[in-house]
Protein backbone atom coordinates (compact mmCIF):
# COMPACT_ATOMS: atom_id res chain seq x y z
CA UNK A 1 0.00 0.00 0.00
CA UNK A 2 2.71 2.47 0.85
CA UNK A 3 5.28 3.66 -2.17
CA UNK A 4 8.06 5.41 -1.66
CA UNK A 5 8.44 9.03 -2.16
CA UNK A 6 9.98 9.01 -5.46
CA UNK A 7 13.23 10.23 -6.48
CA UNK A 8 12.63 14.03 -7.53
CA UNK A 9 10.88 14.56 -4.13
CA UNK A 10 13.97 13.31 -2.43
CA UNK A 11 16.03 16.11 -4.25
CA UNK A 12 14.24 18.85 -3.40
CA UNK A 13 16.35 21.81 -2.77
CA UNK A 14 17.09 24.33 0.20
CA UNK A 15 15.89 27.88 0.06
CA UNK A 16 19.15 29.79 2.01
CA UNK A 17 17.62 33.72 2.61
CA UNK A 18 20.36 35.89 3.77
CA UNK A 19 20.20 38.73 5.51
CA UNK A 20 23.19 41.06 4.37
CA UNK A 21 22.87 43.17 7.07
CA UNK A 22 22.97 41.28 10.04
CA UNK A 23 24.91 41.25 13.24
CA UNK A 24 28.51 43.00 12.04
CA UNK A 25 27.28 42.61 8.18
CA UNK A 26 29.36 39.98 7.31
CA UNK A 27 26.88 37.43 7.03
CA UNK A 28 27.43 36.76 2.88
CA UNK A 29 31.08 36.18 3.63
CA UNK A 30 29.78 33.97 5.89
CA UNK A 31 27.91 31.73 4.18
CA UNK A 32 30.35 31.75 1.07
CA UNK A 33 33.63 30.60 3.38
CA UNK A 34 32.20 28.26 5.90
CA UNK A 35 28.63 26.84 4.84
CA UNK A 36 28.76 26.71 1.24
CA UNK A 37 31.55 24.34 0.90
CA UNK A 38 29.03 22.03 3.33
CA UNK A 39 26.69 21.76 1.45
CA UNK A 40 28.66 21.22 -1.84
CA UNK A 41 30.74 18.49 -0.30
CA UNK A 42 27.28 16.78 0.96
CA UNK A 43 26.05 17.70 -2.28
CA UNK A 44 23.10 19.23 -1.48
CA UNK A 45 21.61 21.82 -4.11
CA UNK A 46 20.72 25.63 -2.63
CA UNK A 47 19.18 28.61 -3.86
CA UNK A 48 20.55 31.81 -2.43
CA UNK A 49 18.13 34.66 -1.77
CA UNK A 50 19.77 37.44 -0.31
CA UNK A 51 17.49 39.66 1.53
CA UNK A 52 16.90 43.06 -0.26
CA UNK A 53 14.94 45.22 2.70
CA UNK A 54 13.51 44.33 5.77
CA UNK A 55 10.35 42.57 5.80
CA UNK A 56 11.59 40.71 2.46
CA UNK A 57 11.61 37.70 3.54
CA UNK A 58 8.25 38.14 4.98
CA UNK A 59 6.49 38.97 1.41
CA UNK A 60 8.97 36.37 -0.40
CA UNK A 61 8.04 33.55 2.26
CA UNK A 62 4.08 34.93 2.05
CA UNK A 63 4.02 34.98 -1.95
CA UNK A 64 5.85 32.39 -3.42
CA UNK A 65 5.37 29.17 -4.50
CA UNK A 66 7.83 26.90 -1.97
CA UNK A 67 7.18 23.54 -3.96
CA UNK A 68 10.67 23.28 -5.05
CA UNK A 69 11.79 23.39 -1.39
CA UNK A 70 12.66 21.03 1.41
CA UNK A 71 13.46 23.55 3.67
CA UNK A 72 14.40 27.34 4.60
CA UNK A 73 17.59 28.19 6.07
CA UNK A 74 17.92 31.66 7.69
CA UNK A 75 21.58 33.09 7.54
CA UNK A 76 21.00 35.95 9.98
CA UNK A 77 19.60 36.40 13.20
CA UNK A 78 16.61 35.44 15.04
CA UNK A 79 14.89 38.55 12.81
CA UNK A 80 15.74 36.97 9.61
CA UNK A 81 13.80 34.39 11.03
CA UNK A 82 10.98 35.64 12.96
CA UNK A 83 10.02 36.89 9.24
CA UNK A 84 10.24 33.65 7.63
CA UNK A 85 7.88 32.18 10.16
CA UNK A 86 6.06 35.08 9.82
CA UNK A 87 5.70 35.15 5.96
CA UNK A 88 4.71 31.31 6.18
CA UNK A 89 2.01 31.82 8.23
CA UNK A 90 0.62 34.97 5.99
CA UNK A 91 0.09 32.03 3.33
CA UNK A 92 -3.18 30.88 2.67
CA UNK A 93 -2.20 27.26 2.33
CA UNK A 94 -0.02 27.81 5.60
CA UNK A 95 -1.64 24.90 6.88
CA UNK A 96 -0.06 22.05 3.73
CA UNK A 97 2.95 24.31 3.61
CA UNK A 98 4.22 24.72 7.28
CA UNK A 99 4.40 20.91 8.17
CA UNK A 100 6.29 20.32 4.38
CA UNK A 101 8.97 22.85 5.12
CA UNK A 102 11.58 22.75 7.90
CA UNK A 103 13.13 25.60 8.57
CA UNK A 104 16.82 26.27 9.88
CA UNK A 105 19.26 29.00 10.94
CA UNK A 106 22.83 29.95 10.60
CA UNK A 107 23.69 31.82 13.53
CA UNK A 108 25.17 35.17 11.88
CA UNK A 109 23.09 37.89 13.51
CA UNK A 110 23.60 40.12 16.46
CA UNK A 111 20.82 37.94 18.60
CA UNK A 112 21.32 34.09 17.98
CA UNK A 113 19.33 32.62 20.30
CA UNK A 114 17.25 30.31 18.57
CA UNK A 115 21.03 28.86 17.16
CA UNK A 116 21.72 28.62 20.67
CA UNK A 117 18.46 27.11 21.92
CA UNK A 118 18.96 24.39 19.25
CA UNK A 119 22.33 23.58 20.41
CA UNK A 120 21.59 23.52 23.87
CA UNK A 121 18.63 21.68 23.55
CA UNK A 122 20.55 18.80 21.64
CA UNK A 123 23.94 18.62 24.12
CA UNK A 124 25.79 20.10 20.98
CA UNK A 125 28.48 22.57 21.40
CA UNK A 126 28.21 25.93 20.27
CA UNK A 127 30.54 28.26 21.09
CA UNK A 128 33.46 27.05 19.14
CA UNK A 129 32.15 26.95 15.92
CA UNK A 130 28.63 27.90 15.83
CA UNK A 131 28.35 28.51 12.21
CA UNK A 132 29.75 25.14 10.72
CA UNK A 133 27.84 23.09 13.19
CA UNK A 134 24.53 24.77 12.02
CA UNK A 135 25.59 23.77 8.62
CA UNK A 136 26.18 20.39 9.76
CA UNK A 137 22.68 20.58 11.48
CA UNK A 138 21.20 21.70 8.07
CA UNK A 139 22.87 18.94 5.88
CA UNK A 140 21.80 16.39 8.67
CA UNK A 141 18.28 16.54 7.47
CA UNK A 142 16.91 16.14 10.68
CA UNK A 143 14.01 17.81 11.73
CA UNK A 144 11.59 18.25 14.99
CA UNK A 145 8.37 19.99 16.10
CA UNK A 146 8.42 23.48 17.41
CA UNK A 147 6.18 25.99 18.85
CA UNK A 148 4.83 28.89 17.63
CA UNK A 149 3.04 31.60 19.51
CA UNK A 150 0.16 33.56 18.26
CA UNK A 151 0.36 37.36 19.09
CA UNK A 152 -3.02 39.26 18.95
CA UNK A 153 -1.86 43.53 19.24
CA UNK A 154 -4.57 45.50 18.80
CA UNK A 155 -4.55 46.22 15.10
CA UNK A 156 -3.03 42.55 13.99
CA UNK A 157 -1.39 39.36 14.75
CA UNK A 158 1.78 37.86 14.13
CA UNK A 159 3.49 35.31 15.24
CA UNK A 160 6.74 34.37 17.32
CA UNK A 161 9.34 32.08 18.23
CA UNK A 162 11.53 33.28 20.99
CA UNK A 163 9.72 35.78 23.67
CA UNK A 164 7.54 38.85 24.41
CA UNK A 165 8.56 41.05 26.86
CA UNK A 166 7.30 44.03 28.42
CA UNK A 167 9.33 46.46 30.87
CA UNK A 168 13.08 46.19 31.95
CA UNK A 169 14.75 43.58 29.32
CA UNK A 170 13.01 44.77 26.82
CA UNK A 171 13.59 49.19 27.23
CA UNK A 172 17.60 47.88 27.90
CA UNK A 173 17.44 45.67 24.51
CA UNK A 174 15.77 48.77 22.08
CA UNK A 175 17.14 52.17 24.53
CA UNK A 176 20.73 50.64 24.25
CA UNK A 177 20.17 50.86 20.42
CA UNK A 178 21.70 54.54 20.82
CA UNK A 179 25.27 53.43 22.00
CA UNK A 180 25.29 50.51 19.44
CA UNK A 181 28.45 51.98 18.71
CA UNK A 182 30.02 50.09 22.03
CA UNK A 183 28.85 46.51 20.97
CA UNK A 184 27.98 44.22 22.93
CA UNK A 185 28.77 46.19 26.02
CA UNK A 186 25.94 48.07 25.29
CA UNK A 187 23.40 45.93 26.98
CA UNK A 188 25.96 46.03 30.23
CA UNK A 189 26.40 49.45 30.18
CA UNK A 190 22.35 50.23 29.59
CA UNK A 191 21.57 47.18 32.16
CA UNK A 192 23.40 49.64 34.79
CA UNK A 193 21.97 52.76 33.87
CA UNK A 194 18.43 51.47 33.83
CA UNK A 195 19.21 49.88 37.50
CA UNK A 196 20.23 52.88 38.72
CA UNK A 197 17.01 54.93 37.35
CA UNK A 198 14.77 52.04 38.12
CA UNK A 199 11.10 51.86 36.43
CA UNK A 200 7.80 50.35 36.75
CA UNK A 201 4.93 49.72 34.83
CA UNK A 202 1.44 49.14 36.31
CA UNK A 203 -0.78 46.51 34.47
CA UNK A 204 -2.54 43.09 34.83
CA UNK A 205 -1.62 40.10 33.45
CA UNK A 206 -3.79 37.32 33.05
CA UNK A 207 -2.90 33.41 32.33
CA UNK A 208 -4.42 30.23 31.99
CA UNK A 209 -1.76 27.90 33.56
CA UNK A 210 -0.37 25.04 31.69
CA UNK A 211 -1.91 21.50 32.51
CA UNK A 212 0.23 19.14 33.87
CA UNK A 213 -0.80 16.33 31.10
CA UNK A 214 -0.76 18.43 28.17
CA UNK A 215 2.58 18.89 28.73
CA UNK A 216 3.46 15.00 29.10
CA UNK A 217 2.17 14.69 25.85
CA UNK A 218 4.79 16.93 24.07
CA UNK A 219 7.58 15.41 25.94
CA UNK A 220 8.78 12.92 23.74
CA UNK A 221 9.94 14.87 20.83
CA UNK A 222 9.56 13.94 17.84
CA UNK A 223 12.51 13.87 15.92
CA UNK A 224 12.61 12.40 12.12
CA UNK A 225 14.47 13.06 8.96
CA UNK A 226 13.17 15.64 6.05
CA UNK A 227 13.65 13.17 3.30
CA UNK A 228 13.47 9.68 4.97
CA UNK A 229 11.46 10.11 7.98
CA UNK A 230 8.06 8.97 5.40
CA UNK A 231 9.41 6.05 4.24
CA UNK A 232 11.13 4.63 7.56
CA UNK A 233 7.88 5.91 9.35
CA UNK A 234 5.25 4.15 6.74
CA UNK A 235 7.72 0.61 6.56
CA UNK A 236 6.94 0.73 10.96
CA UNK A 237 3.20 1.61 10.24
CA UNK A 238 2.85 -0.98 7.32
CA UNK A 239 4.20 -4.02 9.82
CA UNK A 240 2.55 -3.10 12.81
CA UNK A 241 -0.91 -2.32 11.01
CA UNK A 242 -1.19 -6.05 10.28
CA UNK A 243 -0.52 -6.90 14.38
CA UNK A 244 -3.35 -7.31 15.61
CA UNK A 245 -1.52 -5.32 18.84
CA UNK A 246 -1.04 -2.14 16.50
CA UNK A 247 -3.51 0.20 18.59
CA UNK A 248 -1.61 -0.84 21.52
CA UNK A 249 1.56 0.59 20.28
CA UNK A 250 0.69 4.22 18.86
CA UNK A 251 1.67 5.72 21.13
CA UNK A 252 5.12 6.56 19.89
CA UNK A 253 4.28 7.07 16.55
CA UNK A 254 4.72 10.58 15.42
CA UNK A 255 0.91 11.85 15.76
CA UNK A 256 0.95 13.55 11.85
CA UNK A 257 0.46 9.89 10.66
CA UNK A 258 -2.22 9.40 12.71
CA UNK A 259 -4.94 10.37 10.21
CA UNK A 260 -2.99 8.07 7.60
CA UNK A 261 -3.61 5.20 9.83
CA UNK A 262 -7.01 6.02 10.93
CA UNK A 263 -8.23 6.67 7.58
CA UNK A 264 -6.54 3.83 6.10
CA UNK A 265 -7.78 1.24 7.78
CA UNK A 266 -11.33 2.69 9.09
CA UNK A 267 -11.20 0.01 11.61
CA UNK A 268 -9.66 1.30 14.80
CA UNK A 269 -12.38 3.57 16.73
CA UNK A 270 -10.73 3.52 19.89
CA UNK A 271 -7.79 5.03 17.89
CA UNK A 272 -9.33 7.12 16.46
CA UNK A 273 -11.36 8.86 18.97
CA UNK A 274 -7.78 9.00 20.79
CA UNK A 275 -6.20 10.43 18.24
CA UNK A 276 -9.04 13.31 18.17
CA UNK A 277 -8.49 13.90 22.00
CA UNK A 278 -5.29 13.76 22.09
CA UNK A 279 -4.85 16.36 18.96
CA UNK A 280 -8.08 18.27 20.31
CA UNK A 281 -7.76 22.42 19.61
CA UNK A 282 -7.88 23.96 16.40
CA UNK A 283 -4.25 24.83 15.55
CA UNK A 284 -2.90 21.68 16.11
CA UNK A 285 -5.51 19.86 14.29
CA UNK A 286 -5.20 21.33 11.41
CA UNK A 287 -1.28 20.96 11.45
CA UNK A 288 -2.35 17.22 11.90
CA UNK A 289 -4.42 17.22 9.06
CA UNK A 290 -2.06 19.01 7.03
CA UNK A 291 0.91 16.67 7.90
CA UNK A 292 -1.11 14.11 7.29
CA UNK A 293 -1.78 15.47 3.62
CA UNK A 294 2.11 15.22 2.92
CA UNK A 295 2.04 12.10 3.69
CA UNK A 296 -0.80 11.39 0.76
CA UNK A 297 1.27 12.82 -1.78
CA UNK A 298 3.94 10.04 -0.82
CA UNK A 299 1.06 7.51 -0.68
CA UNK A 300 0.85 7.18 -4.88
CA UNK A 301 -0.84 4.81 -6.75
CA UNK A 302 -3.56 3.73 -4.53
CA UNK A 303 -6.46 6.32 -5.79
CA UNK A 304 -9.01 5.05 -3.96
CA UNK A 305 -7.71 5.86 -1.03
CA UNK A 306 -6.09 9.14 -2.13
CA UNK A 307 -9.24 10.06 -3.49
CA UNK A 308 -10.95 10.03 -0.36
CA UNK A 309 -8.04 11.39 1.98
CA UNK A 310 -8.66 14.31 -0.57
CA UNK A 311 -12.14 14.44 0.40
CA UNK A 312 -11.65 14.23 3.74
CA UNK A 313 -9.11 17.39 3.58
CA UNK A 314 -11.17 19.22 1.86
CA UNK A 315 -13.72 19.38 4.02
CA UNK A 316 -11.44 19.70 7.06
CA UNK A 317 -9.60 22.48 5.57
CA UNK A 318 -12.35 25.11 5.70
CA UNK A 319 -13.21 23.46 9.19
CA UNK A 320 -9.97 24.33 10.78
CA UNK A 321 -7.97 27.65 9.85
CA UNK A 322 -5.52 29.16 12.28
CA UNK A 323 -8.03 30.03 14.58
CA UNK A 324 -7.92 31.41 18.32
CA UNK A 325 -9.27 29.79 20.79
CA UNK A 326 -9.27 32.94 22.93
CA UNK A 327 -12.08 35.64 23.10
CA UNK A 328 -11.16 38.91 21.10
CA UNK A 329 -8.65 41.49 23.14
CA UNK A 330 -10.85 43.80 23.38
CA UNK A 331 -13.33 41.38 25.43
CA UNK A 332 -13.31 40.20 28.92
CA UNK A 333 -11.61 36.50 29.47
CA UNK A 334 -13.97 33.57 30.87
CA UNK A 335 -14.77 33.69 34.37
CA UNK A 336 -14.72 29.96 34.97
CA UNK A 337 -11.93 28.51 32.57
CA UNK A 338 -8.74 28.77 35.35
CA UNK A 339 -7.47 32.10 34.32
CA UNK A 340 -5.09 33.59 36.67
CA UNK A 341 -4.18 37.41 37.07
CA UNK A 342 -1.09 39.44 38.47
CA UNK A 343 -2.45 42.84 38.66
CA UNK A 344 -0.06 45.73 40.25
CA UNK A 345 3.72 47.26 39.40
CA UNK A 346 6.08 45.49 37.65
CA UNK A 347 9.43 45.93 36.78
CA UNK A 348 9.47 43.35 33.97
CA UNK A 349 6.74 40.68 32.07
CA UNK A 350 9.39 38.38 29.93
CA UNK A 351 7.02 35.23 28.01
CA UNK A 352 9.95 32.98 26.69
CA UNK A 353 9.39 29.80 24.61
CA UNK A 354 13.14 28.82 23.73
CA UNK A 355 16.06 28.15 26.52
CA UNK A 356 18.65 31.07 25.61
CA UNK A 357 17.16 34.32 24.38
CA UNK A 358 21.04 35.44 23.01
CA UNK A 359 23.92 32.94 23.03
CA UNK A 360 24.86 34.26 26.55
CA UNK A 361 21.12 34.49 27.80
CA UNK A 362 20.11 31.22 29.60
CA UNK A 363 16.49 32.51 30.32
CA UNK A 364 13.81 29.71 30.82
CA UNK A 365 15.98 26.71 31.06
CA UNK A 366 13.37 24.30 31.46
CA UNK A 367 11.95 25.30 27.79
CA UNK A 368 11.86 22.51 25.35
CA UNK A 369 10.92 23.78 21.90
CA UNK A 370 7.69 21.78 21.61
CA UNK A 371 6.47 21.67 25.32
CA UNK A 372 3.39 23.71 24.61
CA UNK A 373 4.45 25.67 27.35
CA UNK A 374 5.26 29.82 27.41
CA UNK A 375 7.32 30.38 30.58
CA UNK A 376 5.69 33.50 31.58
CA UNK A 377 8.47 35.22 34.13
CA UNK A 378 7.34 38.02 36.02
CA UNK A 379 9.22 40.73 38.36
CA UNK A 380 7.11 42.59 41.17
CA UNK A 381 7.92 46.06 41.30
CA UNK A 382 9.52 46.37 45.00
CA UNK A 383 12.25 44.05 44.60
CA UNK A 384 15.54 45.19 45.98
CA UNK A 385 18.17 46.19 43.61
CA UNK A 386 20.87 43.75 44.72
CA UNK A 387 18.45 40.71 43.92
CA UNK A 388 17.27 42.53 40.97
CA UNK A 389 20.74 42.69 40.02
CA UNK A 390 21.71 38.87 40.63
CA UNK A 391 18.80 37.77 38.78
CA UNK A 392 19.92 40.14 35.98
CA UNK A 393 23.89 38.71 36.26
CA UNK A 394 22.74 34.91 36.90
CA UNK A 395 20.64 35.04 33.49
CA UNK A 396 23.57 34.09 31.68
CA UNK A 397 24.02 30.84 33.18
CA UNK A 398 20.11 30.10 33.79
CA UNK A 399 20.56 30.43 37.38
CA UNK A 400 18.56 33.34 37.94
CA UNK A 401 15.29 31.80 38.58
CA UNK A 402 13.88 31.01 42.04
CA UNK A 403 13.14 26.90 42.58
CA UNK A 404 10.02 28.43 43.99
CA UNK A 405 8.20 31.46 43.59
CA UNK A 406 8.39 34.31 45.81
CA UNK A 407 6.60 37.44 46.07
CA UNK A 408 9.03 39.38 43.95
CA UNK A 409 10.16 36.72 41.49
CA UNK A 410 7.52 34.57 39.67
CA UNK A 411 7.80 31.55 36.98
CA UNK A 412 4.96 30.44 35.29
CA UNK A 413 4.19 27.67 32.85
CA UNK A 414 1.58 28.85 30.50
CA UNK A 415 -0.07 28.18 27.55
CA UNK A 416 -1.75 31.25 26.62
CA UNK A 417 -1.56 34.66 28.73
CA UNK A 418 -3.14 38.66 28.66
CA UNK A 419 -1.36 41.83 29.14
CA UNK A 420 -2.91 44.97 29.73
CA UNK A 421 -0.88 47.63 30.53
CA UNK A 422 -2.46 50.37 32.88
CA UNK A 423 0.63 53.25 31.76
CA UNK A 424 0.18 54.24 28.12
CA UNK A 425 3.94 54.31 26.58
CA UNK A 426 6.25 51.95 27.26
CA UNK A 427 8.36 49.34 25.34
CA UNK A 428 7.07 45.90 24.27
CA UNK A 429 9.47 43.53 21.58
CA UNK A 430 8.36 40.62 20.20
CA UNK A 431 11.18 38.27 19.23
CA UNK A 432 13.26 41.15 20.22
CA UNK A 433 11.68 43.45 17.54
CA UNK A 434 9.95 46.77 19.13
CA UNK A 435 6.16 46.31 18.55
CA UNK A 436 3.32 48.57 19.04
CA UNK A 437 2.89 49.54 23.07
CA UNK A 438 -0.52 48.46 24.10
CA UNK A 439 -2.49 45.47 25.19
CA UNK A 440 -1.95 42.14 23.63
CA UNK A 441 -2.60 38.18 23.91
CA UNK A 442 -0.68 35.52 23.09
CA UNK A 443 -1.54 31.70 22.77
CA UNK A 444 0.86 28.74 22.32
CA UNK A 445 0.28 26.22 19.00
CA UNK A 446 2.32 23.83 19.75
CA UNK A 447 4.45 22.14 17.45
CA UNK A 448 2.86 24.13 14.29
CA UNK A 449 6.39 24.49 12.43
CA UNK A 450 9.39 21.97 11.58
CA UNK A 451 13.22 23.41 12.80
CA UNK A 452 16.44 21.60 11.67
CA UNK A 453 18.19 19.94 14.50
CA UNK A 454 21.50 18.30 14.62
P1 LIG B 1 20.41 40.87 13.90
O1 LIG B 1 20.37 39.70 14.82
O2 LIG B 1 21.79 41.41 13.77
O3 LIG B 1 19.41 41.91 14.25
P2 LIG B 1 18.74 39.80 11.77
O4 LIG B 1 19.11 38.88 10.67
O5 LIG B 1 17.86 39.25 12.81
O6 LIG B 1 20.09 40.33 12.43
O7 LIG B 1 18.11 41.07 11.10
C1 LIG B 1 17.59 42.16 11.77
C2 LIG B 1 16.58 42.86 10.88
O8 LIG B 1 17.15 43.25 9.66
C3 LIG B 1 15.41 41.98 10.49
O9 LIG B 1 14.36 42.16 11.37
C4 LIG B 1 15.07 42.43 9.09
O10 LIG B 1 13.82 43.09 9.06
C5 LIG B 1 16.11 43.42 8.72
N1 LIG B 1 16.62 43.20 7.36
C6 LIG B 1 16.58 42.08 6.62
N2 LIG B 1 17.19 42.26 5.42
C7 LIG B 1 17.63 43.53 5.42
C8 LIG B 1 18.32 44.32 4.47
N3 LIG B 1 18.71 43.81 3.29
N4 LIG B 1 18.61 45.60 4.81
C9 LIG B 1 18.26 46.10 6.00
N5 LIG B 1 17.57 45.41 6.93
C10 LIG B 1 17.27 44.14 6.66
MG1 LIG C 1 8.61 25.63 24.48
Amino acid sequence: IFVVRNEEDRRRRILVMLNPKSGSGNAREVFNMHVTPVLNEAEVPYDLYVTKHSNFAIEFMSTRCLDAWCCVVAVGGDGLFHEIVNGLLQREDWAKVLPSIALGIIPCGSGNGLARSIAHGYNEPYFSKPVLGAALTVISGCSSPMDVVRVQLQNRSLYSFLSIGWGFISDVDIESERIRVLGYQRFTIWTLYRLANLRTYNGKISYLLTEPEENAQHTPELKMQTSRSCNTHIDKLSTTNNNPSFHHSTEYLPHEFADVISLETSINQSFRSRCDSWLSGGSRRSYYYSVSESIYHSLADDSDFAAQAAISLENRQQNFGPTSSLPELDEPLPEDEGWLVEEGEFIMMHAVYQSHLGIDCHFAPKAQMNDGTIYLILIRGGISRPQLLSFLYNMSTGTHLPEVNNEYVKVLPVRAFRLEPHDNHGIITIDGERVEFGPLQAEVLPGIARVMVP
